[in-house]
C-alpha cells in the first residue's frame, strides 16, 4: 500500500462539529494517515464548516482560500452546516468533494478507501454505524482521548425553529443517541480523562425522542467517580428540582450552567421564538443557585435583533445585569436567509455595533463582580497548560486560573487571592511577581 497522505481535519464552529471532527479524525489514525493539526501543512483537507452566523459561513468559505496559501495543491473535502445550508458557495476548482452535515463518516469512509485502495479497510476498522446519532449510534471503544477533557456528543439536530437561526434546517430534526452507548464511551475514558463535556445541538431535548431524558441520563452519571462532569448549553425549561437532584449525586459535576437567554426582553423573545419568559429564566436561575450558591451561570445574548428598540435593549442589559451573569457571549444580530426573522429588515451596523458595544461593558462588569466573589474561597482546578512557568487551568465553574503550583492534566485545590490577566491567580503568582 502506498504511504498515505497527511490529512488535516479543519473544524469551524461549536462543540458538536469539534466532536464530530474528532471521529472523522479517529477514522483516519485508525486506518494509518499521518493527522496534523488545522492549517498545518498536509496533503488533504477536510473543511467541517459553520453557518450559525453569515461571518462563520464567510470564514468557512474563506478557510479554502487559506488552505490553498499552505499548500497550493492539497486536496479539499468540505462538509458541515455551512456546505448543509448552500454547497455551491464551496463548489471550487480543488474542493474535491462536498457533503453536508449527516454524512461525515461516509466522506471519511470514500477518503479511505480512495487512499487505501481497499474497499474493506474501512469497514475493518470501523462500523459506520458507531458514529451517526438516532438508533445507529452504538459504540466507540476503539476511541480514547488521551486529553484534558472529552467532549461527548449525545444529541443532534433541534425541533424549536428560534426565528433567527438556521440549525434545524441544516442539521434536522432533534435525535438522541442511546442511553447504552453513551455509557459505554463513558465507561471507555472512566481511566484516561479528567472531564467530560456533554455536547449537544439542543442538549436539554435530549431522549424526547427515545422515550428518556437528560434528567435520566444523569442519574445514570453518579457511578463516574474519576472524571468532572461539564454540560454543554442547556434551555431554561431542563431546569427543576430533580434535575439538579441528579447533579447533586455525581461527585464532580462542574457547576457551571451555560442557560441561553439570547434576551431579556419579554416581547423580544417572543418574536425569537424563545420558549420561556424572563420571570420563568430568573426563576431557574433561583433554583439553581439554591443548589450551588456559586454556581457559574453563564448565557448567549443577541444585541440588535430586528424590530428591538432601544427600550427593548435596555431592558436586556437591566436583565443581565438582575441575574448576574458570570460570562456572557454577545452576538451582533446576524441575518440567515431562510429563517423567519431572515425576512425582516434589519436594524444598522450602527445599532448593532453601538449594542454590542453597551452588552459588552455589561459583560465585563459582571465578569469582574463574578471573580471578585472566588477570591478566597478554595477551588478545584484543572491545569491545562504552562505561560512562561505558570499553570493555567480552569476552575468548575469554569474560572480561569493562574498557579505556579500545577501540573498537566491534574486538579488541584488552590486559594485564589487577586484577579489576575483574564482570571485569577494564587500567592504564588503575586509573590513570584514582587
Ligand atoms: S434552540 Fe433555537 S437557537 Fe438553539 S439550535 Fe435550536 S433553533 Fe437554534
Amino acid at each position: 500500500m502506498n504511504k498515505l497522505p497527511k490529512i488535516s481535519v479543519f473544524t469551524l464552529g461549536c462543540k458538536v462539529n469539534q466532536y464530530d471532527s474528532d471521529a472523522m479524525l479517529a477514522v483516519f489514525k485508525t486506518a494509518g494517515f499521518e493527522i496534523c493539526e488545522g492549517l498545518e501543512f498536509a496533503d488533504v483537507y477536510i473543511i467541517n464548516s459553520c453557518a450559525v452566523t453569515a461571518e462563520a459561513e464567510k470564514k468557512s468559505r474563506q478557510s479554502i482560500t487559506r488552505i490553498k496559501k499552505v499548500n497550493p495543491n492539497a486536496t479539499i473535502y468540505v462538509c458541515g452546516c455551512a456546505s448543509q445550508n448552500n454547497f455551491l458557495q464551496f463548489a471550487k476548482d480543488n474542493v474535491k468533494y462536498i457533503v453536508g452535515t449527516d454524512n461525515k463518516l461516509g466522506l471519511a469512509r470514500k477518503i479511505v478507501e480512495e487512499y487505501t485502495g481497499d474497499e474493506e479497510v474501512f469497514d475493518k476498522i470501523f462500523n459506520p454505524a458507531d458514529f451517526s446519532i438516532g438508533s445507529e449510534f452504538e459504540d466507540n471503544d476503539g476511541v480514547v482521548n488521551l486529553l484534558t477533557r472529552h467532549f461527548i456528543k449525545i444529541q443532534d439536530g433541534c425541533n424549536n425553529f428560534c426565528s433567527y437561526c438556521l440549525i434545524p434546517y441544516v442539521r434536522g430534526r432533534s435525535r438522541s443517541r442511546s442511553e447504552e452507548s453513551i455509557l459505554r464511551e463513558l465507561d471507555s475514558v472512566e481511566n484516561v480523562v479528567k472531564e467530560v463535556v456533554v455536547t449537544g445541538i439542543n442538549l436539554s431535548a435530549y431522549g424526547r425522542d427515545t422515550g428518556t431524558s437528560l434528567t435520566d441520563l444523569l442519574k445514570k452519571f453518579s457511578k463516574y467517580k474519576k472524571f468532572g462532569v461539564r454540560l454543554g448549553s442547556l434551555e431554561v425549561g431542563v431546569i427543576d428540582k430533580e434535575f439538579l437532584d441528579a447533579t447533586k449525586k455525581i461527585r464532580l459535576f462542574c457547576p457551571h450552567f451555560h442557560l441561553s437567554l439570547q434576551s431579556g426582553d419579554d416581547g423580544v423573545l417572543k418574536a425569537m421564538n424563545r420558549k420561556y419568559t424572563t420571570k420563568e429564566y430568573y426563576q431557574a436561575v433561583r433554583l439553581i443557585r439554591e443548589y450551588y450558591p456559586n454556581a457559574a451561570i453563564t448565557t448567549d445574548i443577541i444585541v440588535g435583533y430586528p424590530a428591538e428598540t432601544e427600550k427593548e435593549f435596555v431592558n436586556s442589559m437591566k436583565f443581565a445585569r438582575k441575574i448576574g451573569f458570570s460570562d456572557i457571549h454577545v452576538f451582533p444580530y446576524s441575518s440567515r436567509k431562510g429563517t423567519v426573522a431572515g425576512r425582516m429588515q434589519p436594524l444598522s451596523p450602527d445599532i448593532l455595533e453601538d449594542r454590542a458595544k453597551r452588552m459588552g461593558e455589561v459583560k465585563q462588569e459582571l465578569i469582574g463582580n463574578y471573580l471578585n466573589k472566588q477570591l478566597g474561597l478554595p477551588v478545584r482546578v484543572l491545569f491545562e497548560t504552562q505561560e512562561n512557568g505558570v499553570w493555567v487551568g480552569h476552575t468548575q465553574t469554569y474560572v480561569k486560573v493562574y498557579s505556579k503550583l500545577g501540573s498537566r492534566n491534574k486538579a488541584y485545590t488552590i486559594v485564589p487571592i487577586s484577579k489576575y490577566k483574564d482570571g485569577i491567580c494564587d500567592a504564588s503568582v503575586i509573590e513570584s511577581k514582587l
